[in-house]
């Protein structure tokens, strides 16, 4: 499935089986969860993609000598830039993206650089693994950032904070989830996902929380989330792209809170998370779709409708 302009639908075309370069593997695609980054650079909210571009980096992919791999969003980087050398390549200047820069996983084949695939867990079914891969990696990078909170807030119910939850519950933290004004069906995701209480993005939680992480990509939650932190806290904005923050009070940031984002991914995080997940063991909760469907599936988590992650089978 092929983007030839931002704003458009993704088209169907056949495509030649991509030859690997030097350091490549070529991956049949077996499955390739849907992101939110998907649907931003679909949209044109993200600038300059490689055109014409096959999306999706939550690849799981079968190696011509027969290796299951994951394929995640971070798909090369130069090994030399400042933030390279201080174990910060997420942060690398001249990284190149899976499915946005890179041709990605919605389509039957796709090579990939050797060195940034990531082994993936034994018992895990391809649809299942597959939004480990950037929901499950960026959440867990999120979560991290947000340091030792004991009460964390998670405004935004989808395939990031779905698995997210699951790991901060493992950890023994407490969950409050923030969904969109009445939709209920979030609010009672929320709930079956271990948060202790779920309410309204608008709302305030029945306690001061020590984090937040903020997954939808609207910027009026970030004072919202502010308002709602204890002294010292942090919100950490997950989503590489965000509507504006409205501007607000410093008394909102007094007292020593934060706001800081979270970018991109290091291998270390995928070696770190991916070891992680079946001893939580996360679930993840899936809809799938036919690859011919993509645009069905962006629509669908456009439209907020997804209960836990896209994943397009193949
Ligand atoms: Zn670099
Ligand atoms: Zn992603």
């Amino acid at each position: 499935m092929v983007l030839s302009k931002p704003g458009e639908p993704l088209e169907l075309r056949d495509l030649p089986v991509p030859e690997p370069g030097p350091g490549q593997l070529r991956l049949r695609v077996r499955a390739c969860a849907v992101c939110r980054t998907d649907l931003h650079v679909v949209d044109g909210d993200l600038q300059h993609p490689k055109l014409p571009l096959v999306v999706g980096h939550q690849i799981v992919g079968e190696t011509d000598d027969g290796r299951r791999l994951g394929v995640p969003w971070l798909g090369w980087t130069d090994g030399t830039c400042r933030y390279c050398i201080s174990g910060r390549e997420n942060l690398c200047d001249r990284a190149r993206f899976t499915g946005y820069d890179l041709d990605g996983g919605y389509a039957e084949y796709v090579v990939a650089d050797e060195r940034f695939c990531l082994q993936l867990p034994d018992g895990y079914g391809d649809l299942q693994v597959a939004p480990l891969l950037c929901a499950g990696l960026i959440g867990y990078r999120s979560l991290r950032l947000a340091g030792d909170a004991e009460r964390l807030g998670l405004y935004g119910f989808g395939a990031s904070a779905h698995i997210v939850a699951q790991v901060a519950r493992h950890q023994g933290r407490r969950l409050f989830g923030f969904v969109r004004h009445g939709d209920e069906d979030a609010r009672r995701f929320a709930l079956e996902l271990g948060c202790e209480w779920a309410g309204w993005s608008d709302e305030r939680p029945p306690e001061e929380l020590d984090a937040a992480i903020v997954f939808a990509p609207v910027g009026a939650l970030v004072p919202a989330a502010l308002a709602a932190l204890a002294k010292g806290g942090t919100v950490v904005c997950a989503g590489i792209h965000m509507s504006d923050i409205p501007r607000f009070s410093y008394e909102l940031l007094w007292e020593e809170r934060a706001v800081r984002s979270v970018a991109n991914l290091t291998r270390q995080d995928g070696a770190e998370f991916l070891e992680l997940a079946p001893r939580v063991p996360i679930r993840t909760e899936i809809e799938t779709f036919a690859l011919e469907d993509a645009n069905d599936a962006l629509d669908r988590l456009r439209a907020g409708e997804i209960r836990g992650s896209a994943v397009l089978r193949l």
